[in-house]
């Protein structure tokens, strides 16, 4: 058994086989005890009171920024804007910078298989502001070749948003590559880390990423808490996206002034307890440490590649090496409708996602109405996926073929 699966009292309470950690991960109990931990000791609104229990609350949300500016390596804590998840840390990158920086006759590139959530906000950004949006393609395996992003990254781009992990092919894209070619023009790279910061070092200096979006909950953390990287010379330039309580300097009948970063960007009372459990989560993830998370989730998506390769209507969605994957595996069935996959696994207690992913136009790309997906991370094991094969080869049994 996994060494580290004893960290998760859901797998004690609730014995399951759970490969759904791309929707959410499982929390371990240090996330669920500093949580618990914050709520005993310091609950009070931070940044607020002049008392022992809201300077205690404020401090222990600075210490959680400190920690998560070290974890990407910002060069500031004021380029970490607490937000609640990838979703709305990408809104604001969309209302502030773009509705404000990107103009008709910009170019906009992103890609056909993003996540919804960043697809929308350009679509917006695009549709009010007279730019063009453009969609990068993918080869089968999730690459971009040279002539893709020769033809469509041209000299008027001014923005790039992807994310650096597909949450349904999992390949990883050269976020490095794109963010030299947007420079070029002045323009800005905007990362959804969603799937990346969860699974391997990113490094935000070094990707040369501008924006970094992710959730804290993809990667143990409460619900309710994520992050929004941004480079300060940007960040100081932008208007604030919410406005009200908090993000203010001085506020006139006629007007206002906004507080410095990162608090511009932080309308309203903010989540210490769940920026507390985000610092816990990076804390437990980094005592497993990247190796360890990156040698699991390639020898079990090792194990479900040579499986899966037995039977000839199964059939996995990106590139053919299990190596290329992060740990995502989407695939379908001849024959079943993801949703019966799924549920056919449920009734053996093996937990996967089916559907479009919050990804519709890749599935319409793939030329797939929709697909299962099993996703991995660090609690996972050999008996797990055991489990899952098992059950998968039941499936079209009991749909009616290979009687
Ligand atoms: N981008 C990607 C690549 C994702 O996988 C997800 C979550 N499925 C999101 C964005 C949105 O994350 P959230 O729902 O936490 O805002």
């Amino acid at each position: 058994m996994n060494k580290y699966k004893k960290d998760f009292p859901v797998f004690e309470n609730k014995p399951c086989v759970y490969l759904d950690s791309a929707a959410t991960a499982q929390r371990p109990s240090a996330v669920i005890e500093a949580e618990k931990y914050f709520y005993e000791n310091m609950n009070a609104n931070p940044l607020r009171g002049l008392y022992d229990l809201s300077m205690a609350a404020t401090d222990a949300y600075a210490e959680a920024r400190s920690c998560v500016r070290e974890f990407i390596n910002a060069s500031d804590d004021a380029e970490i804007i607490f937000t609640r998840n990838t979703t709305e840390s990408l809104n604001l990158v969309a209302y502030s910078y773009g509705l404000n920086f990107i103009h008709e006759g910009d170019e906009i590139v992103t890609t056909v298989m993003e996540h919804h959530s960043n697809m929308l906000p350009w679509q917006m950004v695009a549709e009010r502001t007279g730019a063009k949006l453009i969609y990068l393609e993918p080869e089968k395996d999730g690459t971009f070749s040279d002539e893709e992003l020769d033809r469509k990254i041209t000299d008027k781009c001014k923005l790039i948003s992807i994310a650096q992990v597909s949450n349904v092919l999992g390949c990883v894209n050269p976020i490095k590559k794109l963010a030299d070619r947007v420079h070029k023009n002045g323009g800005v790279i905007v990362v959804d880390g969603a799937q990346s910061v969860p699974h391997m070092r990113v490094d935000v200096q070094e990707l040369g990423a501008d924006f970094l979006a992710f959730s804290g909950h993809k990667l143990m953390a409460p619900f309710g808490i994520g992050v929004l990287y941004g480079k300060r010379d940007l960040l100081e330039k932008m208007p604030p996206f919410l406005t009200g309580g908090e993000m203010i300097e001085y506020v006139r009948l006629d007007g206002a002034t906004w507080a410095e970063l990162p608090h511009k960007f932080e309308a309203g009372t903010v989540n210490p307890a769940g920026a507390y459990g985000l610092k816990a989560s990076i804390e437990y993830l980094q005592s497993v440490g990247f190796d360890y998370i990156r040698e699991t989730e390639d020898r079990l998506t090792s194990m479900i590649f040579e499986e899966f390769k037995k039977f000839p209507y199964i059939h996995v969605c990106g590139s053919d090496d299990p190596l290329k994957h992060t740990g995502i595996v989407a695939f379908t069935i001849d024959g079943v409708h993801p949703h019966d996959i799924a549920s056919i696994l449920d009734a053996d207690k093996v937990d996967i996602r089916a559907g479009h992913h919050c990804a519709q136009p890749l599935m319409d790309f793939l030329g797939v109405g929709n697909t299962a997906r099993a996703s991995l991370y660090l609690y996972n094991d050999e008996d797990d996926v055991e489990s899952f094969l098992n059950s998968i080869k039941k499936v079209r049994k009991i749909m009616g073929f290979d009687k």
